[in-house]
């Protein structure tokens, strides 16, 4: 089945607005079997949506729209499309109430603005979609041809809870979307370059020849995304599935997760299952390993707390960092990590205790001791080691990488025992 896609609203043509809804929903398509044949974005003009809608329904005969379904006067989409429709619009007094019981839930006093009632002008014979979160209701509408364009508000909240809860199961259930899919499946490896991933898949590097592979680096390291296209659900998963074996037993250390799994969730849940607890010492991190950890749910489990030690004398007031050797190493070193993490560790009476301590830029980097050079200590009472990190870039990234790095210390010697990374004190 193909689809073309006609995200509206002038913000989108002025990039001030990435078309995130585009690419939203062209892979919630993708994974039912529908393909985007063509996506435009337009502005807020009557004209040009008509004649882009238009077009669309021309080349494919289905039609999905974002966008301009507000209050606001700028809001155009639903008389522009009813036009090219030949329907007259009526005023549906069931959204009319809905919107009315919303205003009144959102505890707001009197009754919603006229304005409002903009919204509820639908053109006469569509499938009203209603909102599951906000206002503005989508439209689906349908001529005697079997061509029909569906109308979503390009809030993207709204949007993606209205294409999924309305129009994929409406479409499904007119048997508007195809047999065969597209399906990934992305397995998470951290801590090693594309390159020498690529070395370690060796004959697999370039994918398989039903299932194909791309290399997605960022700032948490690099994904792997197998994809299989144009098969049939269970056959799709079934390659995925053997595929994803193949690259799990050649990535091995490396691997921390699949799909959308976090470095930090996947600690927290290591420590959880043996009742270990950490703790953490940030000083160029300033808190960030503290953020992550504590930006999921039920952390409170495994994390007791953390100290931002960024100034020497908190190093010493708070973890025991001997002044001597703050002096004769500097507090960027891996003597001083290797105490923040043993201090923090004892001090705060967790399991682990992880340490940073570097030099995130942009100023303040020596031939020595460089911007992006971070020491990082795990402290597990009985085992220690410290890592040297050199991250790079942006301050912004050589924090982000260093946390990463940290946590991915922790897993690896939880989970892969033997594991002869970091240099060695002990
Ligand atoms: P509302 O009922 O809130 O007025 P609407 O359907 O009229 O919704 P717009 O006014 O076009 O939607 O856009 C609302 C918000 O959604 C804006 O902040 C806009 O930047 C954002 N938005 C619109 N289109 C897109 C898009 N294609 N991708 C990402 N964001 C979008
Ligand atoms: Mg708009």
């Amino acid at each position: 089945m193909r689809f073309d896609l006609v995200t509206i609203g002038d913000e989108l043509l002025l990039g001030l607005t990435i078309d995130t809804n585009g690419a939203f929903i062209a892979r919630e398509l993708a994974e039912l079997g529908g393909q985007i044949a063509r996506r435009v974005s337009v502005g807020d003009a009557a004209d040009e949506i008509a004649r882009a809608v238009g077009e669309a329904l021309e080349r494919t005969g289905a039609v999905i729209t974002t966008g301009g379904l507000g209050p606001t006067s700028d809001d155009l989409t639903r008389p522009a499309i009813a036009a090219v429709f030949g329907r007259d619009m009526y005023f549906d007094e069931v959204q009319w109430q809905r919107i009315r019981a919303l205003w009144q839930a959102r505890a707001r006093p009197g009754e919603p603005p006229e304005a409002n009632k903009q919204q509820v002008m639908l053109p006469e014979g569509c499938v009203v979609l209603e909102n599951p979160i906000g206002t503005a209701p989508g439209i689906f509408l349908e001529d005697s041809a079997g061509r029909w364009t569906a109308m979503l508000p390009g809030v993207p909240g709204e949007m993606r809870a209205m294409l999924n809860e309305r129009l994929i199961p409406l479409l499904l259930s007119r048997g508007r979307l195809g047999e065969n899919v597209v399906r990934s499946r992305t397995l998470r490896t951290t801590g090693v370059a594309e390159s020498m991933i690529s070395e370690m898949l060796g004959s697999n590097a370039r994918g398989f020849d039903d299932v194909s592979l791309a290399y997605l680096p960022g700032l948490e390291g690099v994904d792997l995304r197998l994809t299989v296209r144009d098969a049939p659900p269970d056959v799709a998963d079934a390659r995925l599935e053997a595929r994803a074996a193949i690259l799990r037993a050649r990535m091995e250390r490396y691997l921390y997760g699949q799909g959308t799994l976090t470095l930090p969730e996947v600690v927290l849940e290591l420590c959880r299952a043996r009742a270990l607890t950490i703790a953490t010492a940030e000083s160029c991190t300033g808190g960030l390993l503290a953020s992550r950890l504590t930006s999921i749910p039920g952390s409170s489990d495994v994390f007791l707390g953390g100290v931002v030690s960024y100034a020497n004398e908190v190093k010493e007031s708070l973890l025991g960092v001997p002044q001597e050797m703050l002096d004769a190493y500097g507090a960027v070193s891996s003597e001083v990590a290797q105490a923040m993490a043993a201090g923090v560790r004892e001090r705060l009476g967790a399991s682990i205790g992880i340490a940073l301590t570097g030099v995130a830029g942009p100023g303040g980097g020596t031939p020595e001791k460089p911007v992006g050079l971070v020491w990082i200590a795990v402290d597990f009472g009985d085992w220690q080691r410290v890592y040297k990190g050199h991250f790079f870039i942006s301050r912004e990234d050589i924090r982000f990488r260093a946390t990463q790095s940290a946590l991915d210390a922790v897993r690896r010697r939880i989970e892969v025992p033997g594991d002869k990374t970091g240099i060695r004190n002990d």
